[in-house]
Formats: C-alpha cells, structure tokens, sequence
C-alpha cells in the first residue's frame, strides 16, 4: 500500500510540481533581464549628435586644421577605408564605425590643436576628393553620390555602450582569426 502513495506522489511531483518549479524560475529569469534592461536606459547619458556638427582635421602632410562638417570628412573616410563597389549596407556600416571611431577620438584627443588627423596609422585614414575619383574608372561622380547616399542614410547613428560612443576600431583584414583586445593592446 505504501508503494502505491509513493507511486502516486512520484507521479505528482513530475507532472505538475516540477514543471511549475521550472517556469517559475524562467519567468523570474525573464524578469531580472527586463529590470536590468529598465536600470540601464535610467542611469545612461542620452548621446547629443548636434554637438559634433563639424570636427577639426589635421592634414599631416601640410600641418593645417581644416574645420569640416562631420558627414562631410566622414565621405572621404569611407571612400579611403573600403572599395565602393562594396555593397551599400557594407558601406554604411563602415560609416557608423568610422562616425562611433571619430566621435570616440573627439573624447580622446591625440592631437593638442585637432580633433583627428588624416593618417591611418595614427588617426584615420582620409583622402581627398580629387585623389579619389582620379584613382576611380567609369561614372566617378557616381561612385561619389554612392559614398554620400551611404554616410546620409546613417547620419546620427553611432555604436553606443551605456549611451557612450565606443572605440571602434576596426581592421581590413584579420587574417582568419580574431583576438581579444585584452590580449593586444590592454583594456576591455
Ligand atoms: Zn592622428
């Protein structure tokens, strides 16, 4: 007889105790990920796009600080950084990561009288107009209206952590294999 409440208990608890013990703890989980997500957006900075409406660039090979419209250095970045027969969506990510690595730099000056200069080994890497479409064949201007669609379909969009601009590096080629910026250059 005793088998039997035993039996009877077993079959109870698998059925309904367990399973109910289960979805608690998910619905519990689920809610602790929505109140973090609440807490985040409260203790955030919200980003302010109009205060980086031009920047000031150094060109290193004359020494001058040209004061440019952000979106306007950001074309001749994009242009430098990958091929324009990229697809646009490749090249508007690209104009996100190098406004989010422009707005970071802005925060992180390495130059005392500019907020960023025209080398891609230190800074970013820029190339003029003229030197760009004279290195294009067939419709330059195109290829041009293309960078600038590109830059203009993005306008305001940043990479954010906590609302703050990240350091968005990036490379051309990683060889096949990433790395941990920790293991590199130090830092999260
Ligand atoms: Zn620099």
């Amino acid at each position: 007889m005793k088998k039997v409440f035993i039996y009877f208990f077993a079959f109870l608890f698998i059925c309904f105790i367990l399973p109910a013990l289960l979805t608690k703890s998910e619905i519990s989980a689920l809610s602790e990920v929505s109140d973090k997500e609440e807490v985040t957006e409260e203790v955030s900075e919200p980003y302010i796009y109009n205060q980086y409406g031009t920047i000031r660039l150094l060109h290193t090979d004359t020494n001058e600080v040209e004061e440019v419209a952000l979106d306007t250095y950001l074309c001749h970045v994009v242009s430098a950084e990958m091929p324009v027969d990229f697809e646009k969506e490749a090249l508007k990510a690209q104009a996100i990561v190098a406004r989010t690595y422009t707005i970071y730099k802005i925060n992180h000056k390495k130059h005392d009288n500019a907020d960023i200069c025209d080398e891609s080994t230190c800074c970013q890497a820029w190339i003029s107009k003229e030197d760009r479409l004279a290195r294009w064949d067939g419709d330059k201007e195109a290829k041009w209206n293309k960078i600038e669609e590109c830059v203009k379909e993005t306008q305001g969009k940043i990479i954010t952590y906590n609302n703050q601009p990240i350091n968005a590096f990036f490379h051309s080629n990683s060889g096949g294999k990433t790395e941990l910026p920790v293991d590199v250059w130090g830092g999260r």
